[in-house]
């Protein structure tokens, strides 16, 4: 079917599966770009969260139609639906980069239960830069299984409602094929769309979408107080906030984005845009896990303080409506201690500690340096503590340690901080903050692998568990091992 003919509503069409809601697209220009997607030959199914469709109110059963195959392929539009490519600009590798955008993504629309729904990889937009618009099934499938990933975990992120694969090949440094992500998050807006109108010395327009996020999501800022009144600069304070949630929970999981550009950070506060991110095997705080990151800038250690800079790069943006680059500076200034604070909750939950103890900050610090130097896999570290503090046996957290001694003399300042709270409580939150189960590299790359070969079981399979890692899941015991050797020899790349 076409574009064309599936955009006209004639009267022998189905009743829509979605209820609107005008949302971004109100804006209008010159925010984006009105298009429509680029047709993906012979679409076929992947992978589908139905959880996901309840999130966007429509019926389980519609994911299972034809319809919705040709829909989020790109083939189709859904009744009502008004996609759009949206214009932002960004900071990459700390380095202004312009004018960027959608490049490959299309915002179909937001729904009336406040989801916006974008396709990803669906054909080129004005702001493709010479690219091709597309996404490759090995990307997509490791943005489909993370988004879950991190959802199962409890860390903010976009979602993924479905994957749909298609033979049209697509040049990376290999020959690949393509697909079509469906993404849904309540926004999209990234910082780097205050830094492109900003840029443009286009004040009316930043203005207006400083409105725009405020209204629709930040609405407690109009009436603050703080920063001088200033209902932008407490937007910053607020974005600030929920950004070093955000990224204390990543590396309390061990998770690393890899390519944190101003472009990629989302004024929600959300993980977005999957590419080569990594879960940490063994523990090595300085990793690198983006093969084309040459200097580590998004090395897992260095992502609190990145997220402060690209903070600065919103301040920065948002001066011309705030117009004191001192309240601006102010509304950023705790981020340290937002992330610290949050961090320190995380850790201390990891930890089995309900409360904090004078003492816990030292004998985490004591940990992690010992994690660090025997490069302890930081998975299975943590859930055999866990397992120890229910079942008492605790040799087999010591025989992660090659040299006992170190961990025998942390354990035992451990033990006396896990007195305050009491083993089987302590147990209790551990098996809750511990998962069992983490997107490791190797586990995307087997489904990948798979997936390739047109069996799709390991990537639903994957996502069934990742949805729920605290659970035991019998069965799947081998994804709860230690990485096999080969998976040190994995390359992740920007190319998606
Ligand atoms: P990323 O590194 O994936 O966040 O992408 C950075 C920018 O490049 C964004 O503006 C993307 O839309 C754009 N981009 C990445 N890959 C493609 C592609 N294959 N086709 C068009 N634009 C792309
Ligand atoms: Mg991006």
């Amino acid at each position: 079917m076409d574009f064309d003919s599936a955009a006209s509503t004639d009267s022998t069409q189905a009743p829509a599966p979605i209820a609107w809601h005008r949302g971004f697209a109100a804006l209008g220009a010159p925010f984006y770009a009105a298009l429509a997607p680029a047709p993906l030959p012979q679409p076929y199914w992947v992978a589908r969260d139905f959880g996901v469709a309840g999130l966007l109110g429509l019926p389980g059963q519609w994911l299972h139609t034809p319809e919705a195959l040709q829909a989020l392929g790109g083939n189709t539009l859904i009744a009502g639906s008004e996609p759009l490519a949206s214009v932002y600009g960004g900071h990459q590798f700390g380095v202004w980069a312009g004018q960027l955008g959608d490049g490959r993504a299309l915002l179909l629309g937001e729904t009336a239960t406040g989801q916006e729904i974008q396709l990803k990889g669906s054909g080129r937009t004005p702001w493709s830069r010479g690219a091709d618009g597309r996404a490759v099934l090995r990307s997509s499938i490791r943005e489909y299984l993370a988004s879950g990933a991190l959802h199962g975990l409890g860390i903010p992120t976009t979602r993924a409602l479905a994957i749909v694969g298609s033979p049209l090949p697509v040049a990376r440094e290999t020959m690949e094929t393509a697909a079509v992500v469906t993404r849904v998050a309540p926004s999209f807006i990234r910082f780097g769309h205050f830094e492109f109108f900003a840029w443009r010395g286009q004040t009316d327009a930043l203005r207006q979408l400083a409105d725009y996020v405020i209204r629709r999501y930040y609405p407690a800022c109009r009436d603050d107080a703080r920063f001088g009144g200033s209902p932008y600069a407490a937007l910053l304070h607020a974005v600030s906030e929920r950004t070093a949630r955000l990224i204390a929970q990543w590396q309390a999981a061990g998770f690393m984005h890899g390519v944190m550009n101003t472009d990629n950070m989302s004024i929600l506060g959300l993980t977005i845009d999957y590419g080569p991110f990594q879960f940490m095997d063994g523990f090595e705080p300085g990793r690198i896990c983006n093969h084309s990151d040459r200097f580590g800038r998004y090395a897992y250690d260095q992502q609190p303080r990145v997220g402060h800079w690209n903070l600065a790069c919103l301040a920065q943006a948002l001066l011309p409506l705030i117009g004191s680059a001192e309240t601006a500076q102010a509304a950023i200034a705790s981020y340290p201690e937002a992330f610290n604070t949050a961090y320190l909750d995380a850790m201390r939950a990891r930890l089995g500690l309900v409360q904090p103890h004078e003492g816990d900050e030292a004998c985490l610090a004591a940990l992690l340096q010992l994690l660090a130097e025997q490069r302890v896999d930081y998975p299975i570290f943590w859930r055999r503590l866990a397992h120890a503090a229910a079942d008492g046996r605790f040799a087999p957290v010591r025989d992660l340690f090659l040299q006992g001694s170190g961990f025998d003399a942390w354990f035992l300042s451990f033990k006396e901080l896990l007195a305050h709270t009491g083993r089987a409580q302590s147990a209790d939150l551990m098996l809750k903050t511990n998962p069992r189960f983490v997107l490791r590299n190797h586990l995307a790359e087997e489904a990948i692998r798979a997936a390739k070969l047109g069996d799709f079981h390991g990537v639903q399979a994957l996502q069934h568990v990742l949805a729920r890692p605290f659970d035991e899941h019998p069965g799947h015991e081998a994804w709860a091992d230690f990485p096999p050797d080969w998976a040190s020899s994995l390359v992740l790349s920007c190319s998606s």
